[in-house]
């Protein structure tokens, strides 16, 4: 029997489940299909588990250093059963609210994989869903008038490097250790590679980090990566930059993994108890029907306008499988505009450029905006400037006052371009940047916004002065 709906979602990750509870308050009559569980990578293998694993790490750290606040905290033990079992607690919390949130909006789910299929008797264009189970349960078929592929991506790996995940793990084998390794190789200094290196570190592991590139997260602002790697190295991680893992060369012996790896043309190894692979995300595009369709893809990820329509323009595509920044809060927008696209409500277009990204490592790393370097490549006349947490007082107080803000402006139209940021719960500031972003702020403007005392947040205000040289606390 064929199910008609407005809307048929394949994929319910943070993009898809959005969009869906979008399509409802707007009124489409809409069904996810969803092969594993509701809320996808970001809730069950992603941004929750890590940060709460991160909060976990923070915590055995602080108290490592409890003395220096005058608490001396004579004995403690790490208990990573008990870590793991806060973890799924969180998981599990959320869980059930997204569960609640499409029972609430009348969402039908089905709980099977996903494939489009091409023109048939119940539709004249490409776009039946068939539904698959596991069992000998029937398929389903769904015929909506649009489609929106969010089946989101899985973790890459290097040409001949399999992972196991016992030894060799993706960041979702990581995610379920039963215990710290001794010791660990973590190939790949991107965003994931950096926060599990701060939190293996902080839990105690021996942590080396192997980048390709010449600096640690190669997408932010050169000082942030050049400040990132000061403190990675002085919380005990080794980086070494500028490496070319050989994967195929990786073997497994008396439960040691050996990683060869070619640095400044030289030969080299490392032997630890487990490797991390972190090296990107492929999409998820392999065997969804795109056959049956006109849908392009690049490199696997699909191509589409900036309303997020494919080639066949009732097929939207959003979240990680359109590639570009793959993100959960980028997912989620992405589903909500070709949600109001479809409801022909003329949505703003996303721009890149408003978009915070944020790594939750300790230190934590936020920016918006054009780096440094990529203002410089456009041609604007760049002023910047920054102003470090070393002299608010609210980060003396906290007992963590590495890092800085750095603002990038253009020195002609005073427009704010970039704002990057490394320190404590930079990842909370970030979002009153992005505000002045989307208003098209200057500096001054955030310069003239009153920041509460003490705070963190203060340090907005000293960089945004400190771009015309006129902070007030610096020198
Ligand atoms: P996904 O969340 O991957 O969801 C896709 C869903 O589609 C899955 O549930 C899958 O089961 C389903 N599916 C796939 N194929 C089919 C099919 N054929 N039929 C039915 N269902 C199908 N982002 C942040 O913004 N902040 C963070 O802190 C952060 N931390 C991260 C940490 C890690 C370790 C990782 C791996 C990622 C992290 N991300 C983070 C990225 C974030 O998780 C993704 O950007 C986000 O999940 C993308 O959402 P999505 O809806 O596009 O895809």
């Amino acid at each position: 029997m064929a199910l008609e709906y407005d809307l048929v979602i394949l994929g319910a990750g943070t993009g898809g489940y959005v969009a869906a509870v979008r399509a409802s308050q707007l009124g489409l009559k809409t069904a996810i299909v969803e092969k594993g569980k509701l809320g996808g990578t970001c809730l069950h293998e992603g941004c929750i588990p890590s940060k709460a694993l991160l909060r976990s790490a923070e915590v055995f750290d602080t108290i490592k250093h409890s003395g220096d606040f005058g608490v001396d905290v004579s004995e403690y033990s790490l208990n990573f059963e008990k870590v793991q079992t806060r973890k799924e607690t969180i998981v599990d919390q959320l869980y059930k609210g997204v569960q609640h949130l499409i029972k609430k909006g009348k969402i039908d789910v089905y709980e099977g994989y996903g494939r489009i299929m091409g023109p048939s008797i119940f539709s004249p264009r490409a776009g039946t869903v068939s539904v698959e189970y596991d069992g000998d349960q029937e398929n389903d078929m769904l015929v909506p008038k649009s489609v929106m592929i969010a089946t989101g991506s899985r973790s890459n790996t290097l040409p001949g490097l399999a992972l196991d995940e016992e030894q060799i793990l993706s960041s979702t084998g990581a995610l379920k250790l039963k215990e710290i390794p001794a010791s660990i190789t973590i190939i790949g200094g991107g965003v994931i590679g950096v926060e599990w290196a701060s939190m293996l570190v902080d839990f105690g592991a021996e942590v080396t980090v192997l980048e390709y590139l010449d600096r640690l997260l190669p997408g932010e602002d050169r000082d942030i990566s050049k400040e990132m790697q000061r403190a990675m190295k002085k919380k005990g991680v080794k980086v070494i930059t500028g490496a070319e893992v050989k994967g195929d060369q990786t073997d497994i012996q008396d439960n040691q993994v050996t990683v060869h790896y070619v640095h400044k043309g030289e030969e080299k190894s490392i032997i630890s108890e487990k490797v991390l692979v972190s090296v990107g995300r492929k999409a998820n595009t392999e065997d969804i029907g795109l056959n049956n369709t006109e849908i392009l893809t690049n490199n696997g990820f699909i191509e589409v306008n900036d309303h997020f329509q494919t080639a066949e323009d009732h097929i939207y595509a959003i979240g990680d499988v359109i590639g570009g920044l793959q993100l959960a809060h980028v997912a989620s927008h992405e589903g909500i505009h070709a949600v109001e696209h479809m409801a022909e409500l003329d949505p703003d277009p996303i721009d890149d450029n408003l978009v915070p990204k944020c790594t939750y490592s300790n230190p934590e790393v936020a920016s918006v905006g054009l780096t440094e370097e990529a203002a410089k490549e456009q041609g604007y006349d760049v002023i910047s400037a920054k102003f470090s947490f070393k002299a608010i007082g609210k980060a003396l107080v906290f007992g963590d006052s590495n890092g800085f803000v750095k603002f990038v402006t253009d020195k002609g139209s005073q427009d704010l371009l970039g704002v990057h940021m490394i320190g404590p719960h930079v990842t909370e500031l970030i979002s009153e940047a992005a505000l002045a972003k989307v208003l098209d702020a200057t500096h001054w403007e955030v310069a003239s916004t009153i920041h509460p005392h003490p705070t963190l947040s203060e340090i907005m205000g000293e960089a945004a002065l400190a771009v015309d040289g006129n902070e007030i606390h610096g020198g």
